[in-house]
């Protein structure tokens, strides 16, 4: 046999372990009935042969700084404060190290959500939105391990507009200006874009792989063609302005997904001065009173529960609903809600009071009646020969599905500005059906009517579909404790299209959509609307504009984006928590380090931004020590020097 089937065997394998396994883990015993933490694949720790090896450190008192979370911003903020051999870092992760046969197949992105890489958090039952989806309720799936939500996130890497960046410093924020941010991108990526890695936008040497993807379906080269001919015009989204079309830019290296965990930490890991300890999950920060410092943190490891000191400063970088929860868990959050719950207040801080998502809609589908390829269904193209195709870098498997975006800005923007898009089209190369298993369907959570009533008629055919994303949002919600168990969800109080604009922005997006498909190009190759309507929405005439809100409302997508729970903003915005440099107000040697902090919905996928959060904190905190003497608090002593930080891609199994 040779090494590559031998290879295609053991994912095959691995995939349907990991997604079949039953439910346990440490946390589990921790959660109420009804709310476990976990769905399916946790049964057994495959990690503990099979994923990235990041050591058993044996933990000293006191480091430097002490780190939560190894998602995109907090792998970063480590990696990069550990460049200085002086500097010790502890980072605390609560969830696993990664599998990198499992999780770097970008196809199988949606059984990973089956996972214990997932948190698997959920909304609550919805009126205006997720109507075709189990309970009425959206699926908000959180991703827990090293990389973070980049274990299981879809790899699209979109950077955002230029006048995001503009506004977020306009808004009280010096230093997060397009201008100022810029340098941040280029430093942390390495770009392989066959049209535009060259115009000047983007970096060749960073750690953060970021390719074209090797797959190209004939329906995205018909979409970019036709949404040129409908009047988008031909651009790198990535360079600071986004109206147009493009190929998709994504995370992937040689088609494997790229994580901030073996992008950045990976490579970093035998440094001495960065401990990095699994399955560590912080309950609290240790916070100083009188002076209301933060001096550490609270972890329970193996069932049981211990403390770490940080000498400078503790930085949470767990997520935008993980931090917000540790910070209110801690004692700071918004007055009323923790008294609620009986938690002693350090501090009054709106923590949670602003959540933004970015919600959408699968749809509208189109079936292709000429032969373009033979991608009918996922069953069909697991195959040796696709397998064959990943090993070496191409086919199928390197797709996560989604091929090009196009930018495009409907009526009800808020912004006047036309060049500030409100609404993001992706094309996907197939639609829904052509997962005959369960991993989209459930990923999504479709019900059984919704999939066997509106995809299941079309799984024999080529199909394929649109996913409008809508990047301004007008509906805002909340974050909150639901008790004082760290372990427990947070509640999430967000009421998909509370405001009606957001319906009426995404339902512009599918009919731009359906006139870009309309298009020339789109007919030679026999592109046809499909007009099944979607179960629920049977009393509209399909095509009419109410016809098409309720396919909104019931077939709602949801693109985990959420951001602001921990807002960035000036003294003087009465919803900020942290300032322009991340530090919690009222606060000292604390800092909130992730997606949390962005103040409002960016035009864009989250996991970009929050790369270079973590970049530019890793500035700030080295800049913050070089001017205070941390060491008149605590006698200082420094590691034995670290390895200089190379760049090298993962070495196994990809060397
Ligand atoms: C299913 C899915 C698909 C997505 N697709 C895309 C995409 O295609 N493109 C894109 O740009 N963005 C995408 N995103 C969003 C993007 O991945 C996130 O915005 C990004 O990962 C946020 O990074 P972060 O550093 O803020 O933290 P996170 O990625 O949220 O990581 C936080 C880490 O902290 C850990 N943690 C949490 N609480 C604790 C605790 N108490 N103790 C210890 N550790 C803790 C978590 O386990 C996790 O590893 C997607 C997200 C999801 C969930």
């Amino acid at each position: 046999m040779s090494r590559y089937s031998i290879m295609s065997v053991v994912l095959v394998l691995l995939n349907i372990l990991l997604a079949t396994a039953p439910a346990h883990s440490f946390a589990h015993k921790h959660s109420q009935p009804g709310e476990s933490n976990l769905t399916v694949g946790n049964f057994i720790d495959f990690s503990q042969w099979l994923g990235i090896d990041y050591g058993q450190p044996t933990l000293r008192k006191r480091y430097d700084y002490v780190i939560v979370g190894a998602g995109p911003a907090g792998s970063v903020l480590a990696t990069r404060l550990t460049e200085d051999p002086a500097v010790t870092v502890l980072l605390l992760e609560a969830g696993r190290a990664e599998i990198p046969l499992v999780s770097t197949v970008p196809l199988g992105a949606p059984n990973l959500q089956a996972t214990d890489y997932n948190f698997a958090y959920e909304s609550e039952v919805q009126t205006r939105g997720c109507l075709g989806l189990w309970d009425r309720k959206c699926s908000w799936p959180h991703g827990r391990g090293v990389g973070g939500s980049s274990i299981i996130n879809y790899m699209i890497y979109t950077r955002g507009n230029r006048r995001d960046y503009d506004a977020w410093a306009a808004a009280g924020n010096p230093g997060w200006s397009w201008d100022e941010m810029l340098p941040y991108h280029i430093r942390s990526e390495r770009a392989n874009i066959r049209d535009f890695d060259r115009n000047g936008f983007h970096g060749r040497d960073g750690p953060l792989s970021v390719e074209d993807c090797p797959f190209r379906s004939k329906v995205a080269t018909t979409f970019v063609e036709s949404a040129q001919q409908a009047g988008y015009p031909y651009r790198d989204y990535n360079a600071g302005d986004q109206i147009g079309v493009s190929f998709l830019q994504a995370n992937t290296l040689q088609g494997r997904r790229v994580t901030s965990g073996n992008a950045y930490l990976y490579p970093a890991r035998k440094r001495p001065n960065l401990h990095i300890l699994t399955r560590a999950w912080v309950t609290k920060v240790l916070i100083n009173k009188a002076t209301k410092e933060a001096t550490g943190v609270v972890f329970v490891r193996d069932g049981k529960t211990r403390s770490v000191k940080a000498r400078k400063e503790v930085i949470l970088s767990a997520g935008a609903f993980e931090s917000s929860k540790l910070l209110m868990l801690s004692g700071i959050g918004p007055a009323g809600h923790l008294q609620s719950l009986g938690v002693p207040l350090v501090q009054d801080l709106p923590v949670g009071e602003l959540l933004y998502e970015h919600p959408g809609v699968f749809g509208p589908v189109f079936i292709v009646r000429k032969p373009i390829d033979n991608s009918i269904s996922l069953d069909g193209d697991i195959n040796f020969s696709n397998f064959i195709q990943y090993l070496k870098g191409r086919g199928v498997f390197t797709t996560n599905s989604v091929e090009s975006l196009m930018y495009v800005k409907s009526p009800v923007a808020a912004s006047p500005d036309s060049g500030l898009p409100d609404v993001e089209v992706m094309q996907a190369f197939s639609s829904i059906d052509y997962d005959t298993g369960t991993g989209t369907p459930r990923a999504f959570r479709l019900t059984n009517t919704t999939f066997d009533g509106y995809f299941r008629p079309i799984m024999n055919l080529r199909s394929f579909q649109y996913l409008p994303m809508l990047l301004k949002p007008y509906t805002r919600g909340k974050l909150r404790l639901k008790s004082t168990n760290p372990f427990h969800h947070p509640i999430f109080q967000y009421r998909y299209f509370e405001d009606d604009r957001d319906i009426e922005a995404l339902v512009y997006g599918m009919q731009e959509a359906i006139r870009v498909t309309s298009q020339e190009p789109f007919r030679r190759i026999g592109a046809e609307l499909y007009r099944k309507q979607v179960p629920g929405c049977e009393q509209y005439t399909f095509g009419t504009h109410e016809y098409w809100r309720c396919h909104v409302m019931t077939l709602t997508a949801t693109f985990h984006h959420q951001v602001a729970t921990c807002k960035m903003g000036p003294p003087s915005d009465p919803e900020a928590v942290v300032d322009h440099e991340l530090r919690v107000y009222g606060m000292r040697r604390l800092r909130v380090v992730d997606i949390g902090v962005v103040p409002f919905p960016f035009t864009a996928h989250t996991s970009a931004v929050a790369f270079v959060i973590g970049e530019k904190a890793a500035d700030l905190v080295r800049e913050a020590a070089s001017k205070e003497d941390y060491r008149s608090r605590e006698k200082y002593s420094s590691l034995p020097p670290a390895p200089s930080f190379l760049w090298s891609p993962f070495d196994w199994p990809f060397k």
